[in-house]
């Protein structure tokens, strides 16, 4: 595994990115971890980097997108957000990230057990929260099933991970809308947008 150059990130296509990640995250599945020496990457990143992929991410603990896909330093850009969502701030950050900085792929990754999915299943008020968690409920109202109300609620972990799944892939709808720029370049072929979901209780992102 050597550091990324302009060289080895031009080389790469958004299929062979989405490829390097999938075989990152078995690597860590299978506790066959790349050995790196990261400051040796530190220093063959001082003047320049050239990540190939775009991870959005949650803020939680558990899901660091660099361990999960076993990647190091230089590799990729990690935007992380309670519940993975987009504003204008993360689809101008991930504008630079594909644009200006030749990443090949953009992943919205969701996780199980997700902590502001539950908030906004139990729509949940609290200071600034109130208005991040505004923009999970779409997902939430989205899932239909159940119908009970009882049912629908953070207690229900299936109901919990449904939303979550469904907040993945309305995350991608909305950067596909809301950043024309990204739109532009999946419809060129310049980058792949995708969804992937971590489950916290075996380290393996399930693909969309
Ligand atoms: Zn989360």
């Amino acid at each position: 595994m050597i550091t990324q150059t302009k060289e080895t990130q031009a080389a790469l296509n958004p299929n062979a990115a989405w490829e390097l990640l999938k075989e990152g995250n078995k690597r860590f599945v299978d506790q066959n971890q790349t050995d790196r020496n990261l400051l040796t990457q530190v220093v063959e990143t001082t003047t320049g980097q050239y990540p190939f992929a775009t991870i959005l991410g949650c803020i939680d603990s558990r899901v660091s997108a660099e361990l999960i896909f076993d990647q190091g330093v230089g590799d990729i850009f990690s935007a992380r957000v309670a519940g993975n969502i987009v504003n204008e701030d993360i689809l101008g950050s991930m504008e630079f990230a594909c644009k200006l900085a030749g990443t090949k792929i953009i992943v919205v990754l969701g996780h199980t057990s997700c902590g502001a999915v539950k908030g906004a299943c139990d729509d949940a008020k609290m200071g600034n929260l109130t208005e991040l968690l505004s923009k999970i409920r779409p997902a939430v109202k989205a899932v239909s099933e159940p119908a009970d109300a009882a049912e629908r609620t953070s207690k229900n972990i299936d109901f919990v991970n449904a939303v979550a799944e469904k907040n993945v892939r309305m995350t991608i709808d909305n950067i596909r809308n809301q950043s024309p720029v990204l739109k532009e370049m999946e419809d060129n072929g310049e980058i792949l947008i995708v969804g992937g979901m971590y489950d916290i209780s075996n380290g393996k992102v399930s693909y969309m």
